[in-house]
């Protein structure tokens, strides 16, 4: 398996780079985007881990740039920034998954063992479940034909359960993927989220999509 790293601090980029080789991988490092994503382009990666401050162009730069020509090579993003707007965009641009700087490097390893787990072929915009139908690009959901109004943070925790149906995700990867990682485990705010969305996406219907796992979190299960 090949990762590219994109990262221009270097102390960090060696980390990365010796922990991930010592875990079995091939690993290359730029420490500019321009030359990140040019070797994205050349070479066949099966994970790209992507900073979003860098020397060249940015990562949200590099990722809709290798997705506007048409490769579905996964990316992890590394941030400094955790807000909800920076965590949507990322969303919508096509990142598989997120990594809120400083974190721990066996969080990192289970995060790409995941993402490679899941498979080199990005899920489409438009995600489909039974009657419920979510396009990621133009923020809509609509169920059995009729426009489902969510905030920007419902519609990210739908799509997030969507795209990870049959898998029960808890509430501390929830709040991690959806907000901000430091939660200090008030993940209360999880609970009544999916609330809200429960009252919109499934309250009016007779089948319902969400399911709570007791102690563990939510799922929506493969039909
Ligand atoms: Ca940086």
């Amino acid at each position: 398996m090949r990762i590219l790293i994109v990262e221009d601090e270097h102390k960090a980029a060696e980390y990365l780079q010796s922990g991930l080789t010592e875990s079995g991988f091939v690993v290359d490092v730029s420490g500019n985007g321009d030359e990140g994503l040019h070797l994205a382009l050349e070479e066949p990666y099966d994970l790209i881990i992507l900073d979003v401050m860098l020397p060249g162009r940015d990562g949200w730069s590099v990722l809709s740039s290798l997705r506007r020509a048409g490769r579905q090579t996964p990316v992890l993003f590394l941030t400094a920034k955790d807000t909800v707007a920076d965590r949507v965009h990322g969303l919508e641009a096509g990142a598989d998954d997120y990594l809120v700087k400083p974190f721990a490097f066996s969080e990192l390893l289970a995060r790409v063992r995941s993402i490679l787990r899941r498979g080199p072929a990005r899920q489409p915009d438009v995600l489909t479940h039974g009657d419920l139908v979510v396009d990621v690009q133009r923020h809509r959901a609509t169920r059995d034909g009729r426009r489902i109004d969510l905030t920007p943070k419902e519609f990210a925790l739908l799509a997030l359960l969507i795209r990870r149906r049959g898998e029960v995700l808890s509430r501390t990867l929830i709040s991690e993927l959806v907000w901000e990682m430091n939660f200090d485990s008030d993940t209360n705010v999880v609970d009544v989220a999916v609330r809200r969305l429960r009252a919109k996406v499934d309250d009016p219907f007779d089948r319902k999509l969400i399911r709570t796992v007791r102690g563990v979190g939510y799922v929506i299960d493969e039909t």
